[in-house]
């Protein structure tokens, strides 16, 4: 697909190009045609005019200028502007080629994307939906199906479903957050921000015993307020996810530059470097992650929260040691 578009594409280059350079070529052999033939024209009725009279007698010494000599002179002119002509249509067909390759180039990178997030998406959706299907047909065919163990599959459906209105609401969020419109900057308090995040999560904080320490300084900057909120919401709450009960997280704040300084540190398990590489990634959780009981999510947390840094014009880093914990630093400009 990708190979016939830039075909196309090159094509159009080509058929724009030609189009000016044969007009330009007609009009440029057409003016200078004319001309020899108003040259030879003119020398001719001079002679003719004025021989008889006797007038000119000088008029012998000038060269006459032979029909056939103009007649091939308008060849040679036509044959060189055939040839520049070829010239152009090799030459830009080649740099057509190219450019048509350049410009192609992010719409291909934008719809290999897409289609990947299809791909990634329904093969997610796909296992708590096969999971949530045998168990309801498994009971189904259960004769002895009670009202207890009724309750008790509905529970389980219950949890399937969960888990899927939390997959299918984050992969709104992404795409909204990639759409990159409808966010209203405006000056914004950073350490209203925090506290909303704060209260987001302080339940499960809670049930881990794990305090969350917010350090951060009255700071004004421009941004998005809600992605802001759910961007320190996703820090934390994989702040406390990762880290074992009665640890702490701390968020601290500094000004330097024109930027702020913002660090979520936890005392949890840490991120190899491997893993780092790869975080950002959408759908992408460290094994650890997958094969530990009672941590959900789906891996679509950092990418998330790539994309409002992002939006924002911000970086965001991260340093982590195995069993020792993870500090994720986001720097955000305070004015742009
Ligand atoms: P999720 O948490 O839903 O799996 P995320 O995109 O938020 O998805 O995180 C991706 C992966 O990065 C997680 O699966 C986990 O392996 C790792 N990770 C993120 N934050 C931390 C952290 N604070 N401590 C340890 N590992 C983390």
């Amino acid at each position: 697909m990708f190979e016939s578009a830039r075909f196309k594409l090159t094509g159009w280059y080509l058929l724009i190009i030609m189009l000016i350079s044969i007009a330009f070529s007609v009009a440029i052999y057409g003016v200078l045609s004319n001309e020899l033939t108003r040259v030879e024209r003119v020398q001719r009725l001079r002679r003719e005019r004025l021989l008889p009279l006797g007038l000119q007698p000088n008029i012998f010494r000038q060269p006459v200028i032979d029909p056939e000599l103009i007649n091939e002179s308008k060849n040679r002119l036509r044959s060189i502007l055939i040839l520049i002509n070829l010239g152009i249509l090799a030459t830009s067909g080649i740099l057509g080629y190219f450019l048509a390759g350049r410009t192609l180039k992010p719409i291909k990178k934008m719809v290999d994307e897409q289609s990947r997030f299809i791909t990634d998406a329904s093969h997610e959706l796909r296992t708590p939906l096969t999971s949530l299907k045998s168990e309801i047909e498994v009971n189904l065919r259960d004769k002895n199906l009670n009202l207890p163990n009724a309750k008790k599959l509905l529970m389980s459906n219950l949890e399937e479903v969960n888990n899927l209105q939390y997959l299918s609401d984050n992969l709104i969020k992404l795409a909204q957050y990639q759409k990159n419109n409808g966010n209203i900057f405006e000056e914004v308090d950073l350490l209203e921000i925090l506290e909303e995040a704060v209260k987001k999560v302080i339940n499960l904080a809670k049930n881990k015993k794990i305090i969350v320490k917010n350090n951060i300084r009255n700071i004004k900057l421009l941004g998005d307020k809600q992605s802001l909120i759910e961007l320190f919401v996703i820090l934390l709450d994989n702040a406390i996810k990762y880290s074992p009960q009665g640890k702490n997280v701390i968020v601290t704040s500094e000004k330097i530059d024109g930027y702020i300084l913002i660090k979520v540190k936890d005392q949890g398990v840490g991120i190899s470097k491997e893993d780092i590489a790869h975080i950002f990634d959408r759908f992408y959780r460290s094994d650890k992650s997958r094969t530990k009981e009672g941590i959900s999510g789906y891996g679509l947390g950092l990418s998330i929260a790539k994309q409002i840094i992002d939006e924002h014009k911000g970086l965001i880093k991260v340093e982590s040691e195995i069993n020792k914990g993870s500090i994720f630093s986001i720097q955000l400009p305070v004015k742009y």
